[in-house]
C-alpha cells in the first residue's frame, strides 16, 4: 500500500507502519533511547542487540529513506562524511575511482587525505562536459559524482552515465543531497548508490548531523551494513528522531524553497552589480534541459558572483536575515563564502578551474517569505551602493 503513495504522503504515512509504532498507538515513531537490548534467553533476541548495530528508531527511519530514495536500503551514519568514509571501504588499496571535479569540499579532502593514503587513486574529470570512457582503466572500481554540483551548479546526465557504468561493471555513486528524493531518484536512473548529508534537505531544521547511503543491491547493502557495525558511526537514536521529524515536511518544504530560490534567483538576475548568477532552474542554466528530464524540481541552491571580492565580504556581513553560516537545505537561508568555507581545502588549482573565486558566493535558500529575503539582499546592496 505504501508504494502507491505519493513522494509527499510518504515522508509522512510511513510513520504508521513500523510495528512498535503500532504498541500504543502512537502517531510519532518512538525514541528507543537505549544502547542495548536484553535478550529473553541464550539464542533468543528481539531482533535487537546493540544500538551500533541496530535501533528501531534508526531502523524506522532508514525504510523511510529507503522508500522515498527507491532503494531496497538505507544505512543511517552520524553525519554525510561517515556515510561517503563508509562507501569507501568498498575499496581495496590499488584501486581506481573516476571523480567529478566539482565536488563537496569535504568529500575531495577525505579522497586525497585519507583514501588516497590508504591506496586509492582518483582522476578528477569535470563530468558535465566530458566523456568517462577514456580515463577507465583496469583498477577503475567506480564513479563517483554530485549533480547539480557544489557550489558551481554543473549538471550531470545521470543516465548517459550509468549506461556507460553499467557496460563497463563499474559502481556509480551520486551525491543527491543536493535536490534531495524528494526531486531526484538517481538509483532509478542508474545510479548503484545514493549518498545524503542528512544533516541538509533531509533533516531541513539545522539541528542536526546526519547522513545515509542507499542502494538497490542487497549485497552491496550488506557490504555497507558491515562497515557499519565493524567501525561504528551510526545515528544515534534521538537524532534519528530528528530526521524522521524532518522528512514529514520535505515536501512542503522542497517546494516552498524552491519557490523562493526562482524568485531569488530573479532578483539576482536583474541586478547590475552581480556578474554570474547559477541556478539550473533558469533557462539560461546549460544543464537546464537535463534537469528536466531527470528531475522534478530544480532544488533551493543558487550560486552567483559579484564584480569585486569586497563586495562579496560586504554581502557576508551585512546581511541581517539571511544568515552567514556554512551548511544548507534548512528552514532558514544561510549564505556562505565557498573558498573560505566549504571549499577550504580543494586545491587552488581545482578551485580556479572550476571559477570558485573570492566573488562567488552561494545562497541555500530556506522557506521564510521571500519578499523579506529579498528585501535583506536590497538592503546590503543598497549599503554597499552608500558607502
Ligand atoms: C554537507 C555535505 C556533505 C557532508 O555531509 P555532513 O553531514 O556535513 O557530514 C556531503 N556532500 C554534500 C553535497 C554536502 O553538502
Amino acid at each position: 500500500m505504501v508504494n502507491d503513495y505519493k513522494l509527499g504522503t510518504k515522508c509522512l504515512h510511513l510513520n504508521q507502519e513500523g510495528e512498535n509504532a503500532h504498541l500504543f498507538g502512537a502517531v510519532s515513531f518512538p525514541i528507543y533511547q537505549t544502547a542495548t537490548f536484553a535478550h529473553r534467553g541464550v539464542g533468543e533476541s528481539t531482533g535487537y542487540d546493540y544500538t551500533r548495530l541496530q535501533n528501531p528508531t534508526r531502523e524506522h527511519l532508514e525504510k523511510v529513506v529507503a522508500s522515498l530514495e527507491k532503494g531496497v536500503d538505507a544505512i543511517a551514519f552520524s553525519s554525510g562524511m561517515a556515510a561517503i568514509s563508509a562507501v569507501m571501504e568498498l575499496f581495496q588499496p590499488g584501486d581506481h575511482l573516476i571523480i567529478d571535479e566539482d565536488l563537496y569540499g569535504g568529500s575531495v579532502r577525505l579522497f586525497q587525505k585519507i583514501n588516497e593514503k590508504n591506496g586509492i587513486r582518483f582522476t578528477r574529470v569535470d563530468l558535465s562536459s566530458e566523456d568517462i570512457t577514456p580515463y577507465i582503466i583496469e583498477e577503475t572500481k567506480a564513479v563517483f559524482v554530485e549533480t547539480p554540483t557544489n557550489p558551481m551548479m554543473n549538471v550531470i546526465d545521470l543516465e548517459a552515465l550509468g549506461k556507460i557504468t553499467k557496460r563497463n561493471k563499474l559502481l556509480l555513486i551520486v551525491d543527491n543531497t543536493f535536490l534531495s528524493p524528494y526531486f531526484q531518484n538517481p538509483l532509478e536512473l542508474g545510479a548503484d548508490i545514493v549518498i545524503h548529508s542528512g544533516t541538509k534537505f533531509l533533516n531541513g531544521h539545522h539541528d542536526a548531523i546526519a547522513g545515509f547511503a542507499v542502494t538497490a543491491d542487497e549485497v552491496i547493502a550488506e557490504k555497507i551494513r558491515f562497515v557499519l557495525k565493524t567501525t561504528g558511526a551510526c545515528l544515534s537514536p534521538f537524532d534519528s528522531w530528528l530526521v524522521l521529524r524532518g522528512i514529514r515536511t520535505l515536501a512542503i518544504r522542497m517546494e516552498r524553497a524552491q519557490e523562493n530560490a526562482f524568485c531569488i534567483a530573479g532578483w539576482l538576475s536583474e541586478k547590475e552589480e552581480v556578474t554570474r548568477v547559477i541556478y539550473p532552474g533558469l533557462v539560461s542554466h546549460p544543464g537546464y534541459e537535463i534537469m528536466k528530464k531527470q528531475c522534478r524540481g530544480f532544488g533551493a541552491m543558487i550560486t552567483f558572483e559579484v564584480a569585486s571580492a569586497e563586495f562579496a565580504k560586504f554581502i557576508l556581513e551585512n546581511v541581517r536575515l539571511i544568515q552567514f553560516a556554512e551548511s544548507l537545505g534548512g528552514t532558514e537561508s544561510l549564505i556562505t563564502y565557498p573558498i573560505t568555507q566549504t571549499h577550504a581545502d580543494v586545491p587552488e588549482e581545482v578551485l580556479l578551474k572550476n571559477g570558485i573565486t573570492d566573488k562567488v558566493l552561494r545562497l541555500s535558500i530556506g522557506i521564510e517569505a521571500a519578499e523579506d529575503l529579498v528585501k535583506d539582499l536590497e538592503r546590503a546592496f543598497a549599503l554597499y551602493k552608500e558607502r
